[in-house]
């Protein structure tokens, strides 16, 4: 039975304005308000400009709100960049680390990802961390190698920010949640299988042991073109904790979907 309260995260990436956001969001708090949802957490991550749009249109809503991004560094001279306490200071609760298109085109590092997260657990924000594998090294059988390599780092992070490190508060086990994400399945309409998906989620949870809980109080989501058709049978696998969702997260009625599916998942493994 899965312990762990399903979440599913929207990453809108560089899209979205007023209009389209402010339809948007109505139709994701109606549908949410409809189907009521409450044993699922719900996040979405708009681009920057709009968070304060969407903390307005979201006040009073179970659903919260997280940043794409955030600066490793506390405040100063760097142009362009948004601090943990600047998002704080507006409400937010949640930021995505490490997403695979920072890693590849603005070059992050394990080291920046893990900088970004203790930064973000100081302020007592809660870090949904990515990793993946690209296809080159999947083939090349080095995909335990590549996720063994982000987690161990990841987890230190998490287990210093877990033991207080430089937080106001030490990290609560159910802020600190990893997303699988598959390079080749972002965006590419190839969802890795609910059995790869499984697999790789089973090994990510095997070097988490160090953390609170053992790691069994970590959830893991999947995220690499999930949809309404697939979500079902990924978010039923035993260590799928719910899903980061990037395309389908920008269509009210496949988003609610899918979130409808990791609350049924949920709701059955309950009844269990
Ligand atoms: C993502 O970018 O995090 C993502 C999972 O995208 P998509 O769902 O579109 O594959």
């Amino acid at each position: 039975m899965k312990q762990r309260k399903p979440l599913v995260a929207g990453n809108w990436k560089m899209n979205g304005d007023t209009v389209f956001n402010d339809h948007l969001l109505g139709e994701l708090r109606a549908g949410i308000e409809r189907e009521s949802m409450a044993a699922l957490g719900i996040v979405v991550c708009p681009p920057y400009p709009y968070l304060a749009q969407v903390a307005n249109r979201l006040a009073g809503s179970p659903i919260e709100w997280g940043a794409q991004n955030v600066c490793e560094r506390p405040n100063g001279a760097f142009t362009g960049e948004v601090s943990a306490s600047m998002l704080v200071d507006l409400g937010c609760r949640w930021v995505i680390v490490g997403h695979s298109e920072r890693r590849q085109s603005m070059h992050e590092t394990d080291d920046d990802v893990c900088a970004k997260l203790a930064i973000a657990a100081a302020h007592g924000l809660g870090v949904i961390a990515c990793i993946g594998e690209t296809l080159d090294e999947r083939e090349s059988g080095r995909t335990e190698s590549v996720l063994g390599r982000q987690v161990d780092a990841l987890a230190r992070a998490a287990h210093d920010a877990q033991r207080g490190g430089d937080c106001a508060a030490p990290m609560p086990a159910e802020r600190f949640v990893l997303a699988y994400e598959p390079v080749w399945a972002i965006g590419t309409g190839r969802s890795a299988s609910a059995e790869i998906a499984q697999q790789a989620h089973a090994f990510i949870r095997s070097r988490l042991g160090a953390l609170d809980g053992g790691g069994q109080a970590t959830r893991i989501l999947y995220g690499g073109s999930v949809k309404p058709g697939n979500a079902r049978s990924l978010f039923a696998m035993p260590d799928v904790d719910g899903g980061l969702i990037g395309g389908a997260a920008l269509i009210a009625e496949d988003f609610l979907a899918i979130c409808g599916a990791a609350a049924a998942c949920s709701s059955a493994s309950t009844a269990r």
